[in-house]
């Protein structure tokens, strides 16, 4: 089966109402790849509002976040019911600006992909390592570190995006070269294989994520188990189009 190419645009804590409607009207008025499947993800503040503008019936709206319980007594956080209210199927889960920045952990992160998908909503989880990690060769130790605390706790990958995003490409202008995205993203692919199965192998969508900009997409999208980006700051331009229509 072929896997879908998928863009994911990440807005982080950036944009307001004004700025959010032209990044979607830019979205409306483009002419964008009918094989690409897009999810852009808001503040969650402004999920409903980005929904309520969008008119492209291919592209999906993601949260930043959920928790891992029902209801309750947790200040600051969105359930996976009231996702489900505003129609948001997707949630961006495991990037490393909620790992470093606010100290989530593999089992936190592995635990509320558990509740998501249990719940109907599909995930982009993200893994990736630190330069530190890249230039002590553990890189892919590290990855396949993060990936066996996951599948611990999930069995169903078929709702789960994987977007390796090297913490030192991350909105640095310092992307991977495609060569270093393809082994980590190969690497993956055949720790699925051996741990879980052919076919999650050969059907999860792999995205790389980390300064990708309308100028290296197209190189990056070529190789053969890069199935598309996780997007961070060019997500909030024009150029955002051009990523989404790399293989065009
Ligand atoms: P960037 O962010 O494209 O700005 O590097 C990617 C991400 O954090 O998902």
């Amino acid at each position: 089966m072929a896997r879908k190419f998928f863009v994911g645009g990440n807005f982080k804590m950036n944009g307001t109402r004004k700025d959010l409607k032209a990044i979607v009207d830019n979205l409306n008025n483009a002419q964008l790849d009918p094989n690409a499947e897009v999810v852009i993800a808001p503040p969650a503040l402004y999920l409903d509002f980005v929904k309520q503008n969008l008119q492209k019936p291919n592209v999906e709206v993601a949260a930043q976040n959920v928790f891992n319980k029902p209801n309750g007594a947790f200040t600051g956080e969105i359930s996976a019911t009231q996702l489900l209210d505003l129609g948001v199927k997707w949630v961006i889960l495991g990037h490393s600006e909620r790992r470093n920045e606010l100290g989530e952990s593999d089992e936190f992160i592995a635990s509320k992909t558990k509740y998501a998908l249990d719940n109907g909503i599909s995930v982009i989880w993200c893994c990736g390592e630190s330069k530190d990690t890249r230039q002590a060769g553990e890189t892919i130790k590290f990855v396949e570190n993060q990936l066996a605390a996951l599948a611990k706790e999930i069995n169903d990958w078929k709702n789960v995006v994987i977007a390796y995003e090297p913490i030192w490409a991350i909105g640095t202008g310092l992307v991977a070269t495609k060569e270093q995205a393809q082994e980590v993203h190969a690497a993956i692919r055949s720790w699925l294989k051996q741990n879980v199965s052919d076919k999650v192998a050969e059907e999860t969508r792999i995205l790389y994520g980390g300064s990708v900009n309308a100028k290296n997409c197209k190189d990056l999208a070529k190789e053969q188990d890069i199935d598309g980006f996780l997007v961070g700051g060019a997500s909030l331009k024009p150029e955002f189009v051009d990523i989404i229509n790399a293989n065009l």
